[in-house]
């Protein structure tokens, strides 16, 4: 028997139905989390005994996170290609036109042809596309609130904010820390817009990952033996717009973005 690998492994096992019953917004998302040692596959009640008789023990081999965002990226593509994706543009706030999907993120022009394939005047990165990818199957077209509000208080954020605080908060603070010209940069390289303090921060700065999925990241300069803090806040309806994972996976990929940026400036980030 092959082992659970990948993501993609233990989806082939559910049956895609999205019902929720595991309080999960979708079969993918399940098995994402079952992946990650999250979750357990007895905990979809939908799965015959048999099936889980037979994976019981099955040491999960992983792939490489890249391998693994391959596969997810592959069925994402596969599902979103079979959308009206014209619907899908206006959802999102896009366009269509020759066959494609043309969104901005972060201010730049990226597209989804309907035959799944990509077009950007950025880099092509997994950790923004399959969120991308994510957020055109969940829109459903509404407009923003139009208040922001910390991921915990989202209607799904409470389990997550603790994983969000450790790999997207805290790793953001170091490299701020480390560089604190990062907010230019980002102001500069992805169209960010410096706006009016919010929660007595030092520093607020709104991203626009997606049109409808703005982000306020708030810096707080350490200050007479205060540490520095950094928080992102969403606006209150985006849930319609990408799931928590989206959300997750979209502040992960932040991370990245941050890194590189202040790598390339020669800052020494403390881990
Ligand atoms: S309970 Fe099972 S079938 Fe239903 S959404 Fe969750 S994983 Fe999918």
């Amino acid at each position: 028997m092959a082992p659970l690998a990948t993501t993609m492994d233990i989806l082939k096992l559910l049956n895609k139905s999205n019902c929720r019953a595991c309080y999960e917004k979708t079969c993918l998302a399940f098995a994402a989390a079952v992946f990650k040692g999250k979750r357990h596959l007895s905990e979809c009640p939908l799965l015959e005994q048999e099936v889980l008789d037979r994976y019981a023990g099955t040491v999960i081999k992983r792939k490489t996170v890249e391998e693994d965002q391959e596969e997810v990226l592959a069925h994402l593509k596969s599902q979103v290609i079979q959308r009206n994706l014209e619907v899908a543009a206006k959802n999102i706030g896009g366009s269509f036109a020759n066959n494609r999907l043309t969104a901005k993120i972060f201010g730049k022009d990226f597209s989804i042809d309907g035959e799944g394939n990509l077009y950007s005047d950025i880099h092509i990165n997994p950790w923004v596309t399959i969120p991308f990818l994510s957020h055109i199957l969940t829109s459903d077209g509404s407009a923003p609130a139009g208040k922001w509000t910390p991921l915990r208080e989202l209607k799904n954020g409470q389990s997550w904010q603790g994983l969000f605080n450790q790999r997207c908060e805290k790793p953001l603070k170091r490299v701020a820390d480390a560089y604190t010209d990062i907010f230019e940069d980002l102001i500069h390289i992805f169209n960010g817009k410096a706006v009016e303090k919010h929660y007595q921060s030092d520093i607020s700065l709104v991203l626009n990952p997606f049109p409808r999925v703005p982000l306020l990241i708030c810096y707080w300069r350490p200050d007479e033996g205060l540490e520095s803090d950094l928080h992102l806040f969403f606006d209150q309806f985006v849930e319609r717009h990408l799931s928590i994972e989206g959300l997750f996976g979209l502040g992960a990929g932040l991370v990245r973005m941050f890194e590189k940026i202040a790598l390339r400036h020669g800052a020494g980030i403390a881990t």
